[in-house]
């Protein structure tokens, strides 16, 4: 009988491959109590084993044909940070000299208690940083028995299955393009190991909790990385089925190419902008490959949130300059820091609810020297580069603060000689407080975006990051349709509005921005095309009467029922698009 698991839907796009369980036997330590003479002898010993990793790591980051990208290179980094960082290498020293024991035993005894110390920490980002310090001494411990690093070949078509996987392992791994997907048993979206899986296009599932304990060697399985799905040990049947939805989704992905191509303008002939969002600046060439005509919103807080501290304006001028690579676009939104509520916090200032706390603008004019290196940063780039950038500020809820953020970038963009036209200013339309002062905030910003996101979690009163509250927080809620249309009613003409929440991915709600009469719909990059492939048949006029007409609904599903019928009837041949959902 066939086996099926769900996890967390990491890297989309759909495989089928070979299993190899990788990461599997925890290397087996023994302890040996040694004589006080053999102490220095296996200190030493220790400590060069400490530096043939940090060797063999710098080697990685220099041998590999360029085949690293700034944020591998970072994760590399990091690493070696870990062994040199005295905590690592002094309390496992401490350890073999105090209690006499090997250097072995002494690294796994650290390694024990840091684990326990990361699984009392809340932070999801902190405890996924616990994967690189169990890599680190992995490593270490094959070089104090002297192995030979590659462990096994990887084949054409393999699916890695581990119980955790090091970005390090995933870098190593998937560059030459022969892994078609990653499974974990562990990991989070805001992981080095997502990130990179993103950034390589590999098909990923985590959190399938037991996967690695599951799968047999060499199993053929199917990976489905739209939905998170994850099936092996399959009959006849199912194997027709899936190779049957293997092809429609390639298939889909080809047509779905195609409109990649289109512009996003209406039958009616207006024009809509469909651009990308992006987490980390490498992205920017999957978003032109998808259709892109520019980004929408780069969430910077990944380049800080990925660090232990913050990055340096340099840093950040490097990371920025990427985002013009190989002439891609010639305008990027760079949205400033946006850190707390369900991303990282200020650990020195935990509070009792982030969501509602110093978040996002607040948090960088309470802390100015953060907001000034960022926006310096992005000075620097525009006047070496030439380049457009839209500056987005994020959850600004009242006019105070963004009058203190035109004053603290009008006095920041002085110190560079820039032409004017090259910068524009918006903010995101988050609070409701913003929604109702959206006629004083578009009087003093070039445009707006709508983040729906936080907008619907703010509307509603509901925690977007609850998996448990289902419809509660759906975007068809007739309450948010309305807090949509108030906003449309009091915008002033000619304002330039974009739409960068989840919502604008989801082709049924295209009728309502059609007909709030939006500029620009800015979305995860795999969702242009089939966007691009339902615009051209939807006219405003249409799209008017159908908002009008939900507007009156008083339930979701009522709501969400006269949106699909509008899609499905008006483009029967996009009917596999929405039943797809890419
Ligand atoms: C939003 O709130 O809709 C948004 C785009 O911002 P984020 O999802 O990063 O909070
Ligand atoms: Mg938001």
């Amino acid at each position: 009988m066939s086996i099926e698991k769900s996890g967390l839907p990491i890297s989309p796009g759909f495989s089928v491959g070979n299993a190899l369980l990788i990461n599997q036997a925890k290397t087996i330590v023994k302890k040996k109590k040694i004589k006080n003479s053999e102490i220095v002898r296996e200190v030493n010993l220790f400590q060069a084993a400490v530096e043939e990793s940090k060797n063999e790591i710098n080697k990685m980051k220099l041998n590999d044909d360029n085949q690293y990208k700034i944020e591998h290179i970072e994760i590399l980094d990091f690493n070696i940070l870990i062994l040199e960082d005295e905590i690592l290498a002094g309390e496992v020293i401490d350890m073999i000299t105090k209690k006499q024991i090997n250097a072995e035993w002494a690294l796994n005894k650290v390694l024990v208690n840091k684990s326990k110390e990361f699984s009392l920490v809340k932070d999801l980002y902190m405890q996924e940083r616990l994967a690189d310090f169990y890599y680190i001494a992995e490593r270490i411990t094959k070089n104090l028995r002297g192995l030979n690093q590659d462990l096994f070949e990887i084949k054409n078509n393999t699916i890695l299955v581990a119980h955790d996987l090091s970005p390090i392992d995933a870098l190593k791994y998937c560059k030459d393009g022969k892994v078609k997907g990653i499974l974990t048993d562990l990991g989070g979206a805001t992981s080095h190991t997502a990130i990179i899986a993103r950034s390589l296009g590999i098909p990923t599932i985590m959190s399938l909790i037991n996967i690695s304990t599951s799968i047999e060697p060499g199993q053929r399985i199917y990976v489905d990385g739209y939905k998170g799905k994850v099936k092996w040990k399959v009959n006849k049947n199912e194997k027709n089925e899936l190779t049957d939805l293997k092809n429609k989704y390639s298939s889909l992905q080809r047509n779905l190419f195609e409109f990649s191509k289109l512009t996003g303008e209406t039958k009616d002939k207006r024009i809509i902008s469909i651009k990308a969002n992006i987490e980390i600046s490498s992205e920017v060439k999957m978003a032109q490959k998808y259709g892109a005509e520019g980004i929408g919103m780069y969430r910077t807080e990944f380049l800080f949130t990925n660090k232990e501290y913050f990055p340096s304006l340099e840093e950040q001028y490097l990371d920025y300059v990427c985002l013009f690579n190989q002439d891609f676009f010639d305008e990027v939104t760079i949205r400033t820091l946006d850190i707390g509520g369900d991303k990282i916090q200020d650990y020195t200032h935990l509070e009792n609810n982030p969501a509602l706390g110093l978040r996002g603008i607040r948090y960088s004019l309470a802390n100015s020297d953060v907001f000034k290196t960022q926006l310096n940063a992005i000075f620097k780039v525009i006047s070496n580069k030439k380049k457009k950038i839209r500056i987005l500020l994020p959850m600004i809820s009242n006019l105070d603060e963004l009058e203190e953020s035109i004053s603290i970038i009008d006095e920041t963009k002085n110190k560079y000689l820039i032409d004017p036209k090259l910068v524009s200013l918006g903010v995101v339309i988050e609070p409701p407080s913003a929604a109702l002062l959206i006629k004083e905030i578009c009087n003093k910003v070039d445009f707006i975006s709508i983040g729906t996101n936080d907008l619907i979690q703010y509307t509603i009163a509901a925690d977007r990051t609850n998996e448990t509250l289902g419809d509660i927080i759906s975007h068809y809620q007739p309450s948010v349709l309305r807090m949509l249309k108030l906003i449309s009613n009091e915008i002033p003409d000619n304002t330039y509005v974009s739409i960068c929440g989840e919502m604008a991915n989801d082709v049924n709600c295209l009728p309502i921005f059609i007909a709030m009469g939006v500029k620009e719909l800015s979305m995860n990059y795999y969702s242009i095309p089939k966007i691009k492939g339902v615009i051209h048949d939807l006219s405003f006029k249409d799209c008017n009467e159908i908002f009008n007409e939900c507007l009156k609904y008083t339930c979701p599903k009522e709501v969400k029922k006269e949106l699909v019928g509008l899609i499905k009837n008006k483009m029967p041949s996009y009917s596999s698009i929405i039943n797809y959902e890419i």
